[in-house]
């Protein structure tokens, strides 16, 4: 799978644009999506250069991996939105055309704050 270096997430990973950062560690960077679908609409992305999550699942170390799933948590709590905080959230991965993904580098959504309401409308 092709990488392209000049993604808008490649470039929020070299500082070239910012971004409102939540959390970040040798793995991931998570920050607030630019246009917000849910009262919280936060980004986890993992460092590497993944285009999406097959190309994540296929080549991507077990640390990567635990590291991104771990940051998934790890970000959740920050936000107030994990079951460990009582609440909840929608944890969201769009793949490829028919996913609906628009930046090419892996991010997974997550939606908290309020009810998500129905999972594909
Ligand atoms: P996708 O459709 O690829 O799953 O989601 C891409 C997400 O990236 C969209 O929700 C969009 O609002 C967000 N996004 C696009 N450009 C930027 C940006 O420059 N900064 C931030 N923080 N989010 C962005």
């Amino acid at each position: 799978m092709n990488y392209n270096d000049n993604n808008i997430f490649a470039k929020i990973l070299r500082n070239e644009i910012p971004c409102q950062k939540i959390y970040e560690d040798d793995y991931i960077l998570s920050f607030y999506d630019i246009n917000p679908q849910k009262k919280i609409h936060a980004l986890v992305i993992p460092r590497g250069k993944y285009v999406n999550l097959d190309d994540f699942s296929s080549n991507a170390s077990a640390e990567e991996i635990i590291g991104l799933i771990k940051g998934i948590n790890i970000v959740a709590k920050k936000l107030g939105i994990s079951i460990h905080n009582g609440k909840g959230y929608r944890a969201l991965a769009n793949v490829g055309e028919d996913g609906g993904q628009e930046v090419p580098h892996l991010h997974f959504h997550l939606f908290g704050g309020e009810k998500i309401g129905k999972m594909v409308e």
